[in-house]
């Protein structure tokens, strides 16, 4: 079934809402680089419309009632948001969830070194990537060290005009026989992945790595941090500058880490707009490592979504585990996650009849995996049906489609994990062009559909 362009729905308030929005999320992408600074920002997002820590409420044993807001920071790298409903939260939660890690490159522990007078970061990239797209870009590095006596410090260096900027050198054309000859997916490899950071050395003939030593000069004068410190550092390499808008007629976004920081952004945006009393209490997640799998404390496999909602109902009154597990069987859900937009350049990988497509609207995949649905969670037509009539209601401009070409390729979410608990859960999301290469692009019409999409869930799934 051929969907129309969000577009051509479109009043000039409706025009003037997605602007803001376009607007705002813009800023959200330039200030959150990593999982870490979109949480530090949700949580300021979240504090600013009167969401308390769930652990303050714990502490002081405070029983939450209807219109009672709270969010959990977990380990500052996963949040989650609540809004508390006026029915019992065994009837179930209105839960969307998105990830907030995004593809990029790792810094090593043991990074530093210097090779012929230049000094450089060595990593290991995170999530699946295209390796050569990410060689001659303005690079940034963003991330935290630890230090030994517990203190935490952030580092951001590429963001300010006025910064540096570091990167990865190619092999120039001239003298690229050999590699041009090359598979793409080995063409840049692994461990070609090391980034320039420095070129001039201490002025001392007796030292050995005169650039290396100039270059821990400079962390130590800047940020406090010695070699060793890496060690206990989480520091990423992303492409260095702001999100800007895209095409002739500002329609598209380019930015880094759309995926999947545009549904989360719209989660964010949609779950903060809701002033009144929800009827079911509605949830906000969003997780890290989906890229590498949510594995970990801190990925969706990890038990913190199912530990707060425990904590909620035991500050409701009456605890049981099986008010839990009703709880989670009785709720529903939108895994908000971004789906490949249909590109007329590789039109070969993708289906046409069931593709998603840029600007019109919010994307349903029923299913996502590979060789013949494997590690999909295939969502049920029952629930299908009632979202249709939910989006319908709500006047959202939607669409269906699956990755690619059966065969092809394939992906998966975070969908199959929270269906574990048997509620229903199907994909929505954002159609992106070139997902997972270091600029993305979405259309600002489907960020304003997927906001508009996850508020009316919310609100009456
Ligand atoms: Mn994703
Ligand atoms: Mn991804």
């Amino acid at each position: 079934m051929e969907r129309k362009f969000a577009w051509t729905t479109y009043t000039d308030e409706d025009l003037a809402k997605l602007e803001r929005i376009a607007k705002d999320y813009e800023k959200f992408l330039d200030n959150g680089k990593t999982e870490r600074e979109c949480v530090n920002q949700a949580v300021a997002m979240a504090e600013a419309k009167g969401y308390k820590p769930l652990c303050a409420a714990i502490e002081k044993g405070e029983a939450l009632k209807p219109g009672d807001c709270v969010y959990v920071n977990w380990m500052g790298k996963a949040i989650m948001m609540f809004k508390m409903g006026k029915q019992p939260l065994e009837k179930g939660l209105n839960i969307v969830g998105a990830h907030i890690d995004s593809p990029r490159m790792d810094l090593k522990q043991n990074p530093l070194y210097e090779d012929t007078g230049i000094a450089y970061l060595d990593t290991h990239y995170y999530g699946g990537i295209k390796k050569y797209q990410w060689v001659t870009l303005p690079l940034a590095l963003h991330g935290v060290v630890a230090k030994k006596d517990g203190e935490l410090v952030n580092v951001v260096i590429g963001e300010d005009p006025s910064d540096p900027v570091v990167g990865i050198s190619d092999l120039l054309i001239h003298l690229a026989a050999d590699q041009m000859g090359k598979k793409a997916s080995v063409v840049i490899e692994g461990e070609e992945l090391n980034v320039i950071i420095g070129s001039k050395p201490v002025n001392d003939e007796e030292a050995k790595e005169p650039v290396k030593e100039a270059m821990l000069a400079i962390l130590k004068e800047k940020y406090g941090i010695e070699e060793e410190d890496f060690l206990s550092a989480e520091i990423e390499v992303v492409p260095a500058g702001p999100a800007r808008d895209f095409g002739l007629d500002r329609s598209m976004i380019l930015g880094y880490g759309h995926d999947d920081r545009v549904c989360a952004y719209a989660q964010i945006d949609s779950i903060l707009s809701i002033d009144e009393v929800p009827e079911k209490t509605v949830c906000c997640i969003l997780a890290d490592k989906e890229e590498i799998g949510s594995v970990g404390a801190t990925g969706m496999t990890g038990k913190y979504f199912e530990n707060a909602v425990a904590e909620l109902i035991n500050l409701e009154g009456n605890y049981s585990d099986l008010k839990l597990r009703r709880a989670l069987a009785a709720s529903r859900m939108l895994s908000c996650d971004v789906s490949a937009g249909y590109d007329p350049n590789f039109a070969g990988v993708f289906e046409r009849k069931n593709s998603a497509y840029i600007g019109k609207g919010v994307c349903f995949n029923k299913y996502t995996g590979s060789r013949g649905k494997g590690g999909s969670n295939d969502a049920n037509a029952e629930y299908l049906g009632s979202l249709r009539k939910l989006m319908e209601d709500a006047n959202v401009n939607y669409q269906t489609a699956e990755l690619g070409k059966v065969d092809q390729g394939g992906g998966g979410t975070i969908a199959y994990i929270c269906a574990v608990y048997g509620m229903e859960v199907i994909d929505s999301g954002v159609a992106v062009l070139s997902m997972h290469a270091p600029w993305e692009i979405i259309s600002k019409a489907d960020l304003y559909e997927a906001v508009k999409a996850y508020r009316a869930f919310m609100l009456n799934a």
